[in-house]
């Protein structure tokens, strides 16, 4: 005999609860409580559940369901529904998912790097799973690189071509086993099959091949190996001849390779690692992080050639720890494997393909991967996280706002270090990291990506966002996005996307914004980069109050990669600038000919585009101190700047040169030059980050107090540099007022989708 009357509730939960283990979590949970009927995934990422029982067994549960989610899940809402009818379910069960699809908002959670049970397992001789490379459980493994479609089920990701065996079946049921309902389960018997072959793809018969392919690069070959989200390359990094020749064929000659070391004890060897970084490198997100190298550092100087730090992470697969196991080295070479301007590999056809040239071996994996998804790259200012790719770990998890967007918006990012965003509500979606849209491939990549986020989150976009530039490949594919689904299209000028974001980020309705990077096409269609912009939620949206001088850039894009003409373009007239660029002349491609020309462009004002960018003076104090005459990857030159200037002092205190709302910046540059031989260069360099910064902060201090603002934030790529970023935040906090940087989207491009969307979904259109 019931004492109690029975009830009947339905729940749905949205959030990150597909792929969690938040099934087997509800199942214990109802269980424990006494509590009949079922739960089941849906086809919006979301969560059902039917419980019957006693009010007080459901209100128990209900009380665990809130306290004691699984550490990854992340519930957004859980909607409760009295149904009625008699009791019908004998059991507690988890039911096959349904592909319903009705709340949008859900999504599955980011790749997660191996937990500890794994990686205990993994080194178990007893265990089944022993030295298995691909050993997951519903705590860890790659997540948003397998799933194809929605629910979350083995069948709808690329395990689906490794059907269980028995043992691995038996585990995936027990309710009490770690990996009952792991979508990833897998063992040597039945799961994924690793192999290595020739450059050209025959196979090379081996029984331990990864632990081969560790004393293959220890040794100094260069193999590709596939990982979670795409194919990295690899090699030594105690050894200069492999990335000689690695550079040689990837042609990049100066652009830093990111690391794997085998363990944090490792790292401190060779870098320093504050507590907060540590914490984060060993995190389940496994980012690489841009840490000091240390004064004893030994690797080799061609990993981050001139640089002050080098991009750092641990191992987050099987595989990889694996790797280190019969070799000494404390770190391997792992940069991620995309030919020039294409997306990473992916595919294994694809990888033989475009790799095969560049590497001496190949370890490849028969598992799919469905979705490319680069590493996440992250720097610490002082104790702030700063974001310079947000991608593995973190992407599709969304970023939570604190206001609901007025409209569902698809943000499309700008040309460079491209990200879509979905903005949902109060939920935004940044994609993984795309790239560079400047052709077909990674075109497409972003239409896929895009398209994906909108199904994946069930998302009904009214409107797309794209920049201003009217040639730019994302503007392009706005507007054949727009016109196919009948979409709002909205431009918004790039600088504005900057600091829309800042300020959506944390909730401000005005701000005066520091926007600062090499490029952005600005309302008059000229090159802007340097601005200070007075923004608000409620008018018009924003006003360029105030920026850097304008300054020509001979030749137009030449000047963005070879800085002495920027240089040349600035102390024209100042200094004996033919003199100058003669005695640099081995640094102009076509030598003595090519000065000539620029001198004369120079006399007549031909072919000479003006721009306010930051990024461009750096470069022009660069090439000034000799410390960088050609720009061979984005930011190069300003990113050696910083690198020397970090042991330097302001030795020349420059006050800053205001007239007309527009800093000077001939004059600094003319400073430099003129004390280049009698200063050291860290100190020159120093003092130009100093001037910049510090006029700056003055310039927006001015326009703060004019418009009664309170709040400044810096934004634009130019904000990843510390010494910037901390010497503005100086000032403009001395004169009290707010100073915001961003904290959940990389200041640079990869934050520029998310700056469209709130444009378009937040302020007024
Ligand atoms: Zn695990
Ligand atoms: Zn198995």
């Amino acid at each position: 005999m019931k004492r109690w009357k029975s009830l009947r509730i339905k729940i749905n939960i949205t959030g990150i609860v597909q792929g969690v283990g938040f099934r087997p979590f509800i199942y214990r949970m109802a269980v424990k409580n006494g509590l009949k009927g079922y739960v089941r995934n849906r086809g919006d990422a979301g969560v059902e559940i039917l419980i019957e029982g006693t009010k007080n067994d459901i209100e128990n549960f209900l009380k665990d369901l809130r306290e004691k989610k699984s550490p990854l899940a992340q519930i957004h809402d859980i909607i409760t529904t009295k149904l009625e009818g008699k009791n019908e379910y004998e059991k507690f069960t988890i039911y096959k998912s349904s592909s319903e699809t009705e709340l949008p908002g859900s999504v599955i959670p980011p790749d997660i790097a191996i937990c500890n049970d794994c990686l205990r397992e993994l080194r178990d001789p007893k265990d089944p799973r022993y030295e298995y490379f691909f050993i997951t459980c519903t705590d860890c493994g790659p997540r948003f690189t397998i799933i194809e479609k929605l629910p979350y089920d083995r069948e709808n990701t690329t395990m689906q071509d490794f059907p269980m065996c028995d043992f691995c079946r038996t585990e995936y049921t027990d309710p009490l086993n770690r990996r009952f309902h792991a979508q990833t389960v897998a063992c040597p018997r039945c799961g994924p099959k690793v192999y290595l072959t020739t450059q050209k793809g025959e196979l090379i018969k081996h029984e331990d091949p990864i632990r081969e392919v560790g004393k293959l690069l220890s040794e100094g070959f260069v193999i590709a190996i596939k990982g979670y989200g795409g194919f990295h390359v690899a090699t030594s990094t105690t050894k200069d001849a492999p990335l000689i020749r690695l550079r040689k064929v990837k042609h990049r000659s100066e652009k830093p390779f990111a690391i794997m070391a085998r363990s944090l004890e490792a790292v401190k060897t060779f870098a320093e690692v504050s507590g907060k970084e540590a914490e984060l490198l060993a995190s389940y997100i496994r980012p690489i992080i841009l840490l000091n190298k240390s004064e004893g550092y030994y690797l080799s100087d061609l990993i981050a050639p001139a640089l002050h730090n080098v991009g750092v992470m641990l191992p987050y697969t099987g595989l990889h720890y694996m790797l280190f196991d019969k070799v000494d080295e404390p770190a391997f070479v792992m940069t991620s494997a995309n030919p020039p301007n294409q997306p990473i590999v992916k595919d294994n056809e694809e990888a033989l393909k475009t790799l095969g040239a560049t590497v001496d071996y190949f370890l490849f994996h028969n598992r799919q991967i469905a979705h490319r998804c680069d590493d996440s790259v992250i720097r610490m200012h002082d104790k702030d996280l700063v974001f310079i790719r947000r991608s593995r770990g973190y992407a599709p998890a969304p970023i939570m706002l604190k206001e609901k967007a007025k409209r569902c918006v698809a943000g499309l990012g700008g040309e460079l270090n491209n990200t879509a965003c979905i903005l949902l509500g109060n939920k935004a979606f940044i994609s993984q990291h795309i790239g560079d849209v400047e052709n077909i491939e990674t075109r497409d990549f972003l239409e896929d990506a895009t398209k994906h986020l909108i199904n994946l989150t069930n998302s009904k976009v009214e409107t797309v966002a794209c920049d201003l530039h009217p040639k730019f490949t994302t503007t392009n594919l706005a507007h054949d996005l727009a016109n196919e689904n009948g979409w709002q299209l909205v431009q918004v000028q790039h600088h504005y996307a900057h600091v829309a974001a800042l300020m959506v980020e944390h909730d401000v309705k005005e701000i005066v914004g520091i926007c600062c990077d090499g490029y952005g096409y600005g309302i008059d269609g000229e090159a802007w980069g340097g601005e200070i912009l007075l923004c608000t939620r409620e008018s018009s949206g924003f006003e360029r109050v105030a920026h850097l001088e304008k300054q020509p850039l001979i030749g137009g894009d030449l000047a963005t990669r070879y800085p002495l003409r920027t240089t040349a373009g600035i102390l024209y007239k100042k200094v004996n600038v033919e003199d100058w660029l003669l005695q640099n002349k081995e640094h102009f491609p076509h030598g003595e000919s090519e000065i000539q020309i620029v001198l004369h462009q120079l006399e007549k004002g031909h072919n000479i585009i003006g721009t306010t960018s930051c990024g461009r003076v750096l470069d022009a104090v660069a090439a000034v101190l000799g410390i960088c005459f050609e720009r061979t990857y984005e930011g190069e030159p300003a990113m050696k700047l910083e690198s020397t200037a970090i042991k330097g002092k302001d030795i020349l205190k420059l006050k800053p040169t205001i007239k007309s709302n527009t800093l000077d910046t001939t004059q600094m540059l003319l400073e430099i030059f003129e004390k280049r031989k009698k200063y050291s260069k860290a100190d020159l360099a120093y003092s130009a980050h100093a001037y910049l910064a510090q006029g700056l902060a003055k310039l927006a201090i001015e326009k703060a107090k004019e418009n009664n603002v309170k709040t400044i934030g810096f934004s634009g790529g130019a904000a990843c540099n510390e010494i910037l970023t901390l010497t503005m935040q100086k000032t403009i906090e001395a004169a009290g007022l707010q100073f915001l940087i961003h904290k959940a989207v990389p200041p640079g491009d990869g934050g520029l989708s998310f700056g469209q969307a709130v444009v378009g979904g937040f302020f007024q259109l």
